[in-house]
Formats: C-alpha cells, sequence, structure tokens
C-alpha cells in the first residue's frame, strides 16, 4: 500500500471534508494537505481553523470549475491524491434550484477531470515523470441508485443507476465522467458511494443537526409527510475510513458502496434523537443551564416538538447499500454503532454552540 504524500482536498470546508481534513492531519501529520474550497453558504472555514498555522497546511479559496486555478495548485503543491468532495449536497435544494447543482456537481468535477489529466497524464508525459502514482477520488452517494421498496435488497455496485431528484441525477452524471477518464484516458480513479452522513461539523440544514439544533432552541421538528422514509446512516469517520482504506488500495478504476448497515425510519429516527436528548438533559442537569432555551427537551417533551410537513417531490422511499464488495476488498465495517455516534454528534452540538448558532441566525 501507498500513502498519499501531499493531498488536494475539494470542499474540505464542508462537512464530511472538514472532518477527513481532521482526521487525516491527526493521524498522517507530514502529509501536504491543500483544501480548495468556494465557501458557498455550506463551507465554513471556521471548521478548518485548528489547522491554520499549521505548515503543511494550505487553504485556497476558489472553484472547482477554475481550471487553470486547480492546475496551478496540483503543480505548485505536487499534489499526487485529490479527493473531490466539493459539491451541492443538499437534495431539498436541488427540487427548486437545481442550476447549482448542474454547475458544480457536473460541471465542476468535469473541470477537475480536465486539470488532473493535463497535469497528471499531459505534462508528466511531456516531462517523463511516472504516470503511475496519482489518484483521482470521487466522493459520491447512494443516491444514484434511486429508490428501494422495503422488501427489497439492498443496493450492489452492480445495481443500475436510476437518480430520482436532481441532486441524485448531477452526482450520477459526476460518476460516469470520472468512469470514463480512466477508461478513456488512464487517469487513475476511484469512487466511493455512500449513504446519509452524519457527525460533527454538518451544516443544520440537514436531518439530524436539525433536530439536535431545533430541539435545543425548542422549534419544531419537520417530518416529510410520514416520516415512513428509510436512511441507512453513517457516521462521518467511518465514511473517513472507508476512504483511507481506498487510497492505501492500489486497485483503481472501481466503485464501492459505503454504508452503514443502518437502517431508520425517519420518524424512528427523530424520536430516537428526542428520547436520547430527553435522558442527556435528565443525567446532565447542568445542560438545562447552559441551554435554557432547550424547554420541551428538559421538560421531557421533545417529542411535541415533531410537526410534519408536506412531502418533498420525487422522495425517495428507502436507500439502502450492500457493502459486501468493501467488506471483501479491502476489510471495510463500520465501527461506530447508531448509539455511540449519536451520541458523540449531540455532544458535539452541546459544546459547539458558537459553530452551529451563526448559521441559524
Ligand atoms: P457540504 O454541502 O457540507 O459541503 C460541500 C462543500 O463544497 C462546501 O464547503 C462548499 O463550500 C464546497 N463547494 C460547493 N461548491 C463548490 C465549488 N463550485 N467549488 C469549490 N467548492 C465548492 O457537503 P457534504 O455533506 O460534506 O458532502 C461532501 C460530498 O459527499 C458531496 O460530494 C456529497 O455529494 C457527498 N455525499 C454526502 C452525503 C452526506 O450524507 N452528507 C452522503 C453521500 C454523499
Amino acid at each position: 500500500t501507498t500513502s498519499p504524500q501531499s493531498l488536494l482536498v475539494t470542499g474540505g470546508a464542508g462537512f464530511i471534508g472538514a472532518n477527513f481534513v481532521h482526521f487525516w492531519l491527526a493521524k498522517y501529520p507530514q502529509t501536504h494537505l491543500v483544501v480548495l474550497d468556494a465557501l458557498t453558504y455550506a463551507g465554513n472555514r471556521a471548521s478548518l481553523s485548528k489547522w491554520q498555522s499549521v505548515a503543511n497546511f494550505h487553504f485556497v479559496k476558489g472553484d472547482i470549475r477554475d481550471q487553470s486555478l486547480v492546475e496551478s495548485i496540483l503543480l505548485e503543491h505536487s499534489i499526487d491524491t485529490l479527493v473531490h468532495f466539493a459539491a451541492e449536497s443538499h437534495v431539498d435544494r436541488s427540487i427548486p434550484s437545481p442550476d447549482a447543482f448542474i454547475e458544480t456537481n457536473i460541471i465542476g468535477t468535469f473541470s477537475l477531470l480536465k486539470a488532473a489529466k493535463s497535469v497528471w497524464l499531459d505534462r508528466s508525459t511531456a516531462h517523463g515523470l511516472p504516470l503511475k502514482k496519482h489518484r483521482f477520488h470521487h466522493v459520491s452517494t447512494d443516491e444514484v441508485y434511486g429508490s428501494l421498496a422495503a422488501d427489497e435488497p439492498a443496493f450492489t455496485e452492480q445495481s443500475t443507476y436510476a437518480p430520482n431528484s436532481p441532486y441524485a441525477a448531477s452526482k450520477a452524471a459526476s460518476d460516469h465522467l470520472v468512469r470514463a477518464y480512466q477508461q478513456t484516458y488512464g487517469l487513475q480513479v476511484s469512487t466511493s458511494n455512500c449513504s446519509n452522513c452524519y457527525g460533527p461539523f454538518q451544516y443544520p440544514e440537514k436531518l439530524i443537526p436539525l433536530v439536535i439544533t431545533n430541539i435545543l432552541r425548542n422549534k419544531p421538528i419537520p417530518i416529510f409527510g410520514d416520516g415512513q422514509q428509510i436512511r441507512d446512516w453513517l457516521y462521518v469517520e467511518d465514511h473517513i475510513r472507508a476512504i483511507e482504506l481506498i487510497l492505501k488500495g492500489r486497485e483503481t478504476g472501481q466503485r464501492h458502496n459505503i454504508g452503514g448497515e443502518n437502517e431508520w425510519k425517519n420518524i424512528d429516527l427523530v424520536r430516537y434523537i428526542c428520547n436520547k436528548m430527553n435522558h442527556l438533559f435528565r443525567v446532565k442537569p447542568e445542560l438545562a443551564k447552559a441551554f435554557p432555551q432547550a424547554l420541551a427537551a428538559i421538560n421531557n417533551e421533545s417529542e411535541k416538538l415533531i410537526s410534519h410537513v408536506h412531502d418533498r417531490a420525487g422522495h425517495d422511499r428507502r436507500y439502502a447499500v450492500s457493502i459486501d464488495k468493501s467488506k471483501q476488498d479491502f476489510g471495510y465495517a463500520p465501527t461506530e454503532t447508531f448509539d455511540t455516534g449519536i451520541q458523540r454528534t449531540i455532544e458535539w452540538y452541546l459544546e459547539n454552540q458558537s459553530w452551529w448558532q451563526p448559521l441559524l441566525s
């Protein structure tokens, strides 16, 4: 196995990207690591402030569609590995406003591929440099497979792509482009299709941080339709460990599903979090003082905050992925249980109000 020497992380100021940077620099402090992020509403420099003064960490504010900027970063920092997180990631936003999803997820990924090909293949051939030592890892979603019925087996890497939302369609398109760049030009690519992630630094529009921060602010918890939609939940660090395993593997040109083997109906998930919060406030009454506005949680009544709202268009009923191939190819298995993952996540939001409060006001 080989380890990246010089990494470019796109979207590193977003949720999963920031967790990746923290994980990577803590475990591999020698790695030269550059973050490229446009700092959209979902990007937050504060998520990376810990590394600000570390010499081998660099932050570049810029757009992945800027091919010449990306080429100059690849050259200047002798990047050998690119991990591509940057995206428009919120399905609900892709319904009224799909344009940004097409721009960033499709055109942006295409532009990155062109930059990588130009620097890693075309120019290095001209300079006689080895071609083998580069990697383009693309982070994608299980939503490219579409929706499952309750009794159907989970999606495998062989399942047909059938994206239902503009978000899922834009990710599916980018997956195909990434594949084509290996097939056509020999760019060394890998792709992971993961299920719903949760954990620290997630923008509070996404379900789990939305529920936590709404309980803390005593605000209604919106549930789409009947709340019977099923999602598989993956603790963000498990996802990152899987990417680490993929990057260390030599084989490229593959896609791997990364899941948590942890399916929940939305309504049950929300109830689980409500109970967990109520419990926390009971066993740690000092928290009640820190969050005096969390009245429902303090009074063991969080469930009263649940409010059913009109279901979103094209809402998939169930997503679930089989992780057999990832188990077989590189020994991947989720290590976090839902109970420990949720506990860690709730505690992070309790301790980092200064991170999420400004995003909500
Ligand atoms: P996020 O929305 O939290 O972060 C996205 C980041 O990309 C932000 O920092 C944003 O500023 C940046 N960005 C957006 N457009 C850009 C552009 N044009 N140029 C440069 N930077 C840009 O997303 P996330 O939840 O961390 O997701 C990361 C990746 O993982 C995405 O590709 C997403 O599709 C995929 N994914 C996420 C989940 C999940 O549960 N969050 C599940 C499956 C797949």
